[in-house]
């Protein structure tokens, strides 16, 4: 017998997943509660910010870019090669992107998320800020509800959707996710800088609200495997590391000394010059993929986002935030169809994973899911940027001696550096990992 409140609906976490899944369900009429462990949704929450596929939401929201706080559409996408004094990059623009529904724009999370906690709230689910939920209730062996740390701080619904981020304790309290092997996760850290938009539309050559997002791989991290990122916002630059944990605390380094060091590579420092830190933050990713996703549904429970590890990381692409929202409607619709049924069985809840089978969702993670391990390979986060760059720097470089052939010069830089065995396998898995 339940004494505490009932919903028809529990959401768990007011990120990108859970409040798409709350403002979904919530606009289908279900009485929906949105718990929240933060001050106010979005109040801790760290990304890039790069919101890929921004139009996910654009069928509950339609337009939704014109009034939510949306930083720059991102026409631009910049992969960079760094040496320790060098970059090589491409550099890929289109006017393509920057039409709505847009191909992804850069947000700042604490005001992103917290308009779409309050889009939420305003289609009727409460939202319950400041409340950590502790635990998961039962009834003859399907979750029932949840307990908050609050004075009677049992909640109950015939559902739950876990959508508590990273490392989510409520998947593991719900028997759905065991620890985690090192490897799996991962830190990203972040600053905000302050800087005036003209400086910025001006030093990365930008129009109007046009943005760019550069990822970078090599002597970013210095010998720590990772890589790093810098995105253009309105009036501020994002500019952060996501480095693997196990090898930090095997170089020793500290990850704000990183950070600070990559700020100062000479491809990096122009661009942030004179740029005010205005924030710090940090926040573990589950960058797994495939191998490392939980149990996604039990009776009366469904797991969105993070707390899944739906980040989709292969090397040029880290979304999270369009697998979260994705993740968080495919779960609503779940939940919808069992209250229509009035059934929140294990095999009812298991048409989630069914759903998420037909999406980009779980078909880039299976597609992909040879590319973690494949970016985990010493030399290609290290060995290979550094090389690559050489070779420009030797393909470029003018002193008035006779100049070789490009291939030989390429071959010589190469030469003593890495065996054409090892070159050739690890093209084939970069192969088999991206490309085909
Ligand atoms: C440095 C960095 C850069 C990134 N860059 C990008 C990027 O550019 N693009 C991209 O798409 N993705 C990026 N990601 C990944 C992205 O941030 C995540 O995939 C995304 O935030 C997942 O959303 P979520 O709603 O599942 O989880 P979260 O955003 O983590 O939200 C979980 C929510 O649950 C709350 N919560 C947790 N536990 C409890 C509890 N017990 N009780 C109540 N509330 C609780 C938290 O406070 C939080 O609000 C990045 C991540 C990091 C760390």
């Amino acid at each position: 017998m339940t004494t505490g409140q009932q919903f028809d609906a529990i959401v768990v976490g007011a990120g990108p997943a859970g409040s798409s899944a709350a403002l979904a369900m919530a606009r289908a009429g279900l009485r929906v509660a949105l718990i929240e462990r933060g001050e106010y949704a979005g109040a801790k929450n760290v990304s890039g910010a790069a919101l890929y596929a921004p139009g996910l939401l654009a069928e509950l929201l339609p337009n939704y870019w014109e009034e939510a706080p949306v930083e720059r559409f991102l026409t631009r996408r910049v992969i960079s090669l760094l040496g320790q004094e060098s970059a090589l990059s491409i550099d890929f623009r289109t006017d393509h992107f920057a039409q709505p529904p847009y191909n992804g724009f850069t947000i700042l999370r604490p005001k992103f998320d917290r308009w779409l906690a309050d889009k939420a709230q305003q289609a009727g689910a409460s939202l319950i800020t400041s409340t950590v939920v502790d635990d998961v209730l039962y009834e003859r062996d399907q979750v029932a509800g949840v307990l908050c740390r609050r004075e009677q701080g049992e909640l109950y619904a015939p559902v739950v959707i876990a959508a508590d981020g990273a490392n989510s304790f409520l998947a593991k309290k719900a028997g759905l996710q065991g620890e985690f092997k090192a490897g799996e996760m991962t830190l990203g850290i972040k600053e905000v800088l302050r800087l005036d938009a003209h400086t910025i539309e001006e030093r990365f050559n930008l129009t109007n609200d046009q943005g760019v997002a550069t990822e970078y791989v090599g002597f970013a991290t210095g010998n720590v495997k990772g890589g790093a990122f810098l995105y253009t916002n309105r009036d501020t630059l994002s500019i952060g590391l996501v480095t693997q944990i196990a090898s930090l605390a095997q170089q020793r380094v500290k990850p704000y000394e990183l950070l600070d060091r990559f700020k100062q590579h000479p491809a990096v420092a122009p661009l942030v010059r004179d740029s005010v830190p205005i924030e710090y933050s940090a926040h573990m990713i589950p960058e797994g993929g495939w191998a490392m996703l939980p149990k996604l549904s039990r009776g009366g429970l469904l797991v969105v986002g993070d707390a899944a590890g739906f980040v989709f990381a292969a090397g040029i692409f880290l979304e999270g935030m369009n697998f979260a929202i994705a993740s968080g409607l495919a779960a609503a619709a779940t939940a919808q169809e069992a209250h229509s049924q009035g059934d929140f069985s294990t095999a009812s809840m298991a048409r989630y994973r069914q759903q998420l089978e037909k999406s980009f969702v779980l078909q880039d993670l299976k597609r992909f899911r040879r590319a973690p391990a494949f970016l985990n390979n010493e030399r290609l986060l290290h060995m290979y940027p550094e090389l690559l760059c050489q070779a420009a720097e030797n393909v470029f470089r003018s002193d008035g001696r006779p100049r070789r052939k490009l291939g030989r010069t390429i071959y010589s830089t190469m030469r003593g550096k890495v065996a054409l065995r090892t070159l050739l396998r690890d093209g084939w898995q970069a192969a088999r990992a991206l490309f085909f």
